[in-house]
């Protein structure tokens, strides 16, 4: 079975809860994630290729730098000033209709800082939420590597997730854009276009911002409606494409048949990429507790069938997926698949 990477510090994230609608859930993207999905590659016999570190460029490719840099002091600065939280959240918002569009200023108070990156009060950061967000990146990175030396088809079996990440805005569980790092990495050794092919319950919004107007990376996502109240609700919808973004929603409770014809269209809009990206959530699964569609394992592994008969390299990244008695197989499942028709 095809290489998967893995970092041990891709662990070290454990947000223990979420602040949603204003009270503490206990959190889901949660280290057992990674666990499990890597017990079902060994078990598939898939071989474990450990991360490699890579400087902060390709980061940069996507990220601003200031978003980089209070992800990397956030939770030291905070844990210093002795606040009330165990965790870092904001409490108010640097909107930018706030400061008419001008630049808001850089706040004094360390708990005011959160407000200029974050777009949601559920991604908590803590202690060794850095460690792991940058190991993700080294894990995605590292395939992206595999890949550029020949291999048709590498796993970043990765964790916090990416994909909600924007340009600038963390939200949405994910601190930084493993797949779009992965595809803007992409561009350099195989040339353009790359494209994302998001098959995550929920839209791709970050990593649809980060590509928007530019071209050379077109950005596909098949995911629950956000017009029947799923995250990211603000935006997903059919017809935000400037032509290089394709979004395919779906109504809840959709299962294997519209869900792989959502995914076959979002292939064809992908197929004059000269590499693929898949950014693999799971959670469109029956069963899964985060979304509401009814994708069965053979659904997945189909899908990886559609992804892979595509003929690109291809680099595919782990996104969401909440069940933990079932994201391993589903996991292995649809790589089964895309290698079958690699
Ligand atoms: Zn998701």
């Amino acid at each position: 079975m095809l290489p998967f990477v893995w970092s041990d510090d891709c662990l070290r994230h454990e947000p223990q809860a979420e602040i949603w609608i204003g009270t503490s859930t206990p959190a889901t993207e949660v280290p057992a994630r990674a666990l499990a999905i890597r017990d079902a590659l060994l078990g598939a016999g898939a071989q474990e290729v450990p991360a490699v570190p890579h400087d902060d460029s390709a980061l940069h490719a996507v990220h601003e730098p200031s978003l980089v840099e209070f992800l990397r002091t956030a939770w030291e600065e905070w844990s210093a000033a002795d606040l009330p939280s165990d965790r870092v959240v904001p409490y108010v918002f640097a909107r930018a209709e706030l400061t008419s569009g001008r630049e808001p200023a850089a706040p004094t108070a360390v708990w005011a800082r959160p407000g200029l990156f974050a777009y949601d009060t559920m991604t908590l950061i803590g202690p060794g939420t850095w460690e792991a967000a940058r190991a993700a990146v080294d894990v995605a990175l590292t395939a992206v590597d595999l890949v550029s030396d020949g291999e048709r088809v590498a796993y970043a079996c990765c964790r916090p997730p990416g994909h909600h990440v924007t340009r600038s805005l963390y939200g949405g569980s994910c601190y930084l854009n493993n797949s779009a790092v992965a595809a803007a990495a992409l561009l350099e050794p195989l040339g353009g276009p790359v494209a994302v092919v998001d098959i995550d319950a929920h839209h791709g919004n970050g990593t649809q911002e980060i590509f928007l107007n530019r071209g050379d990376v077109l950005t596909a996502s098949v995911h629950v409606d956000p017009g029947a109240g799923w995250f990211p609700h603000f935006l997903g919808f059919a017809g935000e494409s400037d032509g290089a973004n394709l979004n395919l929603p779906l109504s809840p409770g959709t299962g294997d048949d519209s869900w792989l014809e959502a995914v076959r269209e979002a292939a064809t809009f992908a197929s004059p990429a000269r590499a693929l990206v898949v950014a693999l959530g799971v959670d469109a699964a029956a069963g899964d507790p985060e979304s509401p569609l009814e994708v069965s394992a053979a659904g997945y592994r189909e899908a990886g069938r559609i992804l892979g008969e595509l003929g690109l390299p291809t680099v595919v990244v782990q996104e969401g997926g909440y069940d933990l008695a079932t994201i391993g197989s589903l996991v292995v499942e649809t790589l089964t698949g895309v290698e079958s028709s690699a």
